[in-house]
This record gives structure tokens, sequence and C-alpha cells, in this order.
């Protein structure tokens, strides 16, 4: 993320706004919203469907395709905030919680250096 500090309230009311000047909540329900996630990570994933792990990790020389890589991230991160938005989830709190339990699933003595499934641990 860099140094800089991101001003979510602020990036969260153009969000809003951009939404609002078009009336676009109307189709915004929290499945469309889901759907629309899911399309937009798709997209993610296909730059990077072809290439080899190597080419993934060297992405950041190119700057065409990290133009590619920033405006979907961009989208997905733009319909993850509608879905947060619409359900008033705590976002901060969701994380930290979720990233509790992921601890307590992956205990670092039986996880670490190995990216088995918690099932299979
Ligand atoms: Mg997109």
């Amino acid at each position: 993320m860099g140094e800089k500090k991101m001003d979510l309230k602020k990036i969260n009311s153009e969000i809003e706004k951009f939404v609002s000047d078009r009336d676009w909540d109307q189709f915004h329900s929290v499945k469309n919203l889901s759907m629309a996630l899911s399309v937009e990570s798709s997209e993610l994933l296909e730059i990077f469907q072809w290439l080899t792990e190597e080419q993934s990790n060297q992405i950041k020389n190119d700057p065409k395709l990290m133009g590619k890589v920033e405006d979907e991230v961009a989208d997905v991160f733009v319909y993850l905030m509608r879905i947060v938005n619409k359900t008033n989830i705590d976002l901060e709190q969701a994380v930290v919680r979720k990233i509790k339990k992921n601890a307590e699933k992956y205990p670092v003595e039986k996880s670490r250096g190995n990216a088995k499934k918690y099932n299979e641990l």
C-alpha cells in the first residue's frame, strides 16, 4: 500500500456519490453486488491466466499490465465497499475477527511453511 495512508471515508463517499449520481442503487441488491464482485475478481484472474508463476511475480515491472491489475483491484474494492455499506458491516471488526478465526484454524506450529488446508494439518 506504500507510505500513503488511504482516506477510507473520502474514498467511500466518492463511491456512494458515483452510485447516487447515476441512480444505480436500485440495481445494487446484495446478491447483484456479490455477483459483480466475483466477476471483477475473475477479471483480475484473467490477467494472470496464461502467465507463469515467475511472470506473475514480475508483473509489477510491466506498466501496461499493472494498469489493468490496478483497475481490477479497484473494481473489486468498490463492489466490496458497496456490500459493506449496504449491510452495515463493521469492516475493521469483521477483518480482525476473521484473522483471529484463521489463526485458530492455522496454528503457527502446524502451518508455518506449508500450504495445506486446515482440515489436512
Ligand atoms: Mg473490471
